[in-house]
């Protein structure tokens, strides 16, 4: 936890369970991992097409009873001779899904379910890296960091790779849309903040992306599936961001597999497919186990009191706690606490309803 100002805390989890032989999370280069992933899908027998553009989804109409059943058979693309027939189509084009909202599949998406992020990665070197952040082995370290992203809700974040480390901030995009602020700016305030500087110091820039991100409650979903056509990934608004944590590869890949396991099964017989049970299937695996557990945690997360005011009052009540004030006597943790709320506020009220909220949100 970190604010912009001199007293900064960090809270530090030391336990064996992180260092045992299954790590509790792990980083990725995207370049190199996505094309570790291919390979392999080829190696399974999949065709691979590389630069090349899904421009639309291909239509059949049939009449089933009363009514005019459409359903998608392929998608047209940019090659020569490009249309692609498929019993399924899997649409996992990324946050922005226009191939997604070209099938009137999300009808409930605005710009509060989206934030930006914006990343450096930084080469550091291994020797540093582990000196820096006291590491050893392919051990990693990860900071979350509220407080920094100044009228924008938000956060930053700071994590090792072996050779390398990822800096950046995740923004409110309604926030930050209003307010006259680049992200990168941000990013620069962040890495001259005392105590991120001195980790970075001497490092140099290797890559810079930026990218939206869906932050999607499960009762925003898109429409899940249409006769011929799954979503899966951040298409389907399947990252997870609690606000305090992002999980959106590992869940863009739990719904891949169950659209997979789907797809097969569908392609026996696409016409009298039950296209709704993918959407059930979505919500019944971790995917949508996990967006149901932690469903509360975003708006509160994002909320004023969580980005600005406990921040501050946590910061406060550390220095106030960490001073030494001789030759005045210091005053104990509940005093200290008790005038700090007062002036900044806060009533004992709104602490209690804020504490049930947050159990409410990650119990
Ligand atoms: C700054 C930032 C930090 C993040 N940090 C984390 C993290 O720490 N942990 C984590 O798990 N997740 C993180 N995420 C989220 C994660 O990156 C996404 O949830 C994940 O990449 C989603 O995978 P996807 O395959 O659904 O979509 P994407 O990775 O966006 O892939 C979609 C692909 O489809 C392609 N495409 C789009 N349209 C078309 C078209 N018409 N035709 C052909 N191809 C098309 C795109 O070029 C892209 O390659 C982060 C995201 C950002 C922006």
């Amino acid at each position: 936890m970190m604010m912009s100002n001199d007293s900064s805390f960090t809270i530090a989890i030391e336990s064996e369970r992180w260092s045992k032989e299954t790590p509790n999370g792990i980083t990725t280069l995207r370049s190199k991992f996505d094309r570790w992933l291919a390979e392999n899908a080829v190696a399974e027998g999949v065709d691979l097409l590389c630069s090349t553009l899904a421009k639309s989804l291909i239509y059949q109409h049939s009449s089933g009873g009363s009514s005019k059943v459409r359903r998608v058979v392929g998608v047209s693309t940019d090659r020569e001779d490009g249309d692609v027939s498929a019993k399924v189509v899997i649409v996992a084009d990324g946050v922005n899904s226009l191939l997604a909202k070209s099938a009137g599949m999300y009808p409930n998406f605005t710009i509060e379910n989206l934030t930006l992020g914006a990343k450096e990665v930084l080469h550091l070197g291994r020797d540093r890296i582990e000196e820096r952040f006291g590491l050893k082995g392919d051990a990693g370290s990860d900071i979350e960091i509220v407080g920094c992203t100044e009228n924008i809700a938000g956060g930053g974040f700071l994590y090792t790779n072996q050779e390398t480390v990822s800096v950046g901030v995740v923004l409110s995009l309604k926030d930050l849309a209003a307010q006259q602020v680049r992200p990168e700016a941000l990013i620069d305030r962040l890495k001259s903040h005392p105590s991120i500087e001195g980790l970075l110091a001497g490092s140099t820039l290797q890559e810079y992306s930026a990218h939206m991100i869906p932050e999607v409650r499960m009762a925003d979903w898109p429409q899940l599936a249409s006769p011929g056509v799954l979503l899966a990934g951040d298409a389907a608004g399947s990252c997870l961001a609690s606000g305090l944590w992002l999980e959106g590869v590992n869940m863009a890949i739990g719904s891949g597999i169950t659209a997979g396991e789907f797809a097969a099964a569908a392609c026996k017989n696409p016409a009298s497919t039950d296209w709704a049970a993918y959407g059930r299937s979505i919500k019944k695996s971790f995917v949508g186990q996990n967006h149901r557990r932690f469903q509360r945690a975003p708006e509160l997360v994002m909320s004023n009191s969580m980005q600005r005011i406990y921040p501050k009052l946590a910061n406060d009540i550390a220095s106030s706690i960490f001073t030494v004030t001789d030759p005045r006597a210091k005053k104990g943790i509940i005093q200290t606490a008790r005038s700090i709320m007062a002036e900044s506020e806060i009533a004992v009220r709104k602490l209690a309803l804020d504490t049930f909220k947050i159990w409410r949100a990650f119990h």
